[in-house]
């Protein structure tokens, strides 16, 4: 998708370590962390939102959830992580290519 950040950095345009990547998902830090650890599971299919849900794209979300625990370890997040999902814009999303973010490294407090 032409001037999307995550598809551009899925085609290697924008550089970003891939932490983890397979053929459906990158996983990558989030380059304004939000705690000591921040990741993005990113979806190489492009699709906004959750507005956007259908039976093929809740496949690859069910294969970022299975991911994610089974990563968790690797990324520094075995004592806990949060896991966020901005939707749209009271739900703060900024970025519209669907992602996951992952928080931890450290005790999150409230928000
Ligand atoms: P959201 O606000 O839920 O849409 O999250 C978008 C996230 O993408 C924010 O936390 C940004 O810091 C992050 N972000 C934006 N551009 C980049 C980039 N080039 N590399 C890594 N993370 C990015
Ligand atoms: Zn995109």
């Amino acid at each position: 998708m032409e001037n999307c950040v995550f598809c551009k950095i899925i085609a290697g345009i924008i550089p970003s370590p891939r932490l983890y990547e397979d053929d459906k998902i990158i996983v990558i830090r989030d380059i304004e962390p939000k705690a000591k650890l921040h990741y993005l599971c990113i979806p190489k299919t492009h699709f906004a939102s959750f507005s956007e849900m259908d039976g093929e794209k809740a496949e690859i979300i069910k294969h970022c959830f299975e991911k994610i625990p089974a990563l968790a370890g690797e990324l520094g997040l075995q004592d806990g992580y949060r896991v966020i999902i901005n939707q749209g814009e009271n739900g703060g999303q900024t970025v519209p290519h669907m992602h996951i973010h992952l928080l931890g490294g450290e005790v999150l407090g409230d928000f």
